[in-house]
């Protein structure tokens, strides 16, 4: 297929938005922001082997290039609107690409997220995504904002991606089909994360700081604390696992998943404990459980204790890191 005919493909699936005076097709995209908002913007790009499994279904692809950051524009309390996709493919094979298609629409349409343009070149599979969202004018939440005394929070469980993306280092699971019914859920979780919207949209007037938990959540965790100069402190055993988690591992190896295991998109972010209750009534509204999991404190860097009050089991290395 030539990248022209790869194009008008991925131009006649695109969701028509209001916003958007001119898409794909010309040299730039036109769009059309509102008054009194301001636009937040991210990229993340994933290469084969490194960000996904060289086996994965091309769907699952697609959706996860989006995924990854919509949830960075959850983590910044935005609403997505547009997004533009750079690809880089070692040849056209039109199966593959309509799939791959598929799995990214089926999230943008979920979304009303408008692909409004990108560019296509040959070379490894890379797929870069450019997502834009909106937030009424200085109500973006930042990692700059954690205060000594706030409690620390995560939406949903931590650990499921990184269970699933053992399971096929063991060669337990296979990424690219649906799995046992014990297993499905964790591979669910890497190659299609659900990315926290509602619940980013939702804590804008709640967390004094947010996070998306990508690299791991002690990592990730870590650079709130840089940015707001503050320290924390999490409480292991009180960190959420699913089910799914649960019964695959347990003990100081969940542990591990859990606090240096990535893939999660589930948010961290603190809040002074009086907004405790409103917090978790908005999460609720916003189809999302969340659970208290530390403290900020003064100083700097994450303690791991056992729980709160006890023992310090800080591990030597926080989360994965690129290059690291
Ligand atoms: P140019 O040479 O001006 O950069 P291109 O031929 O690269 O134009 O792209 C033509 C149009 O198709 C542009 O509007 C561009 O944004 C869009 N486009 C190219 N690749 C993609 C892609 N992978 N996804 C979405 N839009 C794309
Ligand atoms: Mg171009």
């Amino acid at each position: 297929m030539s990248e022209f005919a790869l194009i008008e493909r991925l131009r006649r699936r695109v969701y028509a938005r209001a916003d958007v005076v001119l898409g794909i097709g010309d040299d730039g995209a036109v769009l059309q922001p509102r008054v009194g908002e301001q636009l937040v913007m991210t990229m993340d790009t994933l290469n084969e082997g490194v960000h996904f499994p060289a086996d994965s279904a091309a769907a699952d692809i697609g959706w996860k290039t989006l995924a990854v950051n919509l949830s960075d524009l959850a983590a910044m309390g935005a609403q997505p609107a547009w997004c533009t996709l750079s690809l880089s493919l070692p040849a056209a094979r039109e199966d593959w690409l309509e799939q791959l298609a598929d799995g990214l629409f089926a999230l943008a349409d979920l979304h009303d997220i408008a692909l409004v343009g990108g560019d296509t070149t040959r070379g490894p599979l890379s797929l870069s995504l450019t997502a834009i969202g909106r937030v009424p004018a200085g109500t973006a939440l930042r990692r700059d904002g954690a205060r000594v005394g706030d409690d620390i929070w995560v939406t949903g469980t931590l650990g499921d991606a990184a269970a699933a993306l053992a399971l096929w280092q063991a060669g337990t699971l296979a990424v690219a089909e649906p799995a046992s019914a014990a297993l499905e859920p964790l591979r669910q979780r890497l190659q299609r994360p659900t990315p926290r919207l509602r619940a980013g949209c939702a804590l804008r007037d709640l967390a004094t700081a947010a996070i998306d938990v990508s690299d791991g959540l002690l990592a990730d965790l870590a650079h709130v604390c840089r940015r707001s100069g503050v320290g924390a402190q999490l409480w292991r055993d009180l960190l959420p696992a699913s089910a799914a988690a649960r019964a695959q591992f347990a003990g100081e190896a969940l542990a591990v998943l859990q606090c240096a295991g990535g893939d999660d998109y589930e948010l961290c972010f603190t809040a002074p404990p009086p907004r405790r209750a409103a917090l978790l009534q908005s999460l609720r509204e916003a189809g999302v459980e969340a659970t208290r999991i530390g403290r900020i404190e003064a100083g700097t860097g994450v303690r791991l204790l056992v729980a709160e009050g006890g023992a310090d089991c800080t591990p030597p290395n926080g989360g994965y890191q690129h290059f690291g």
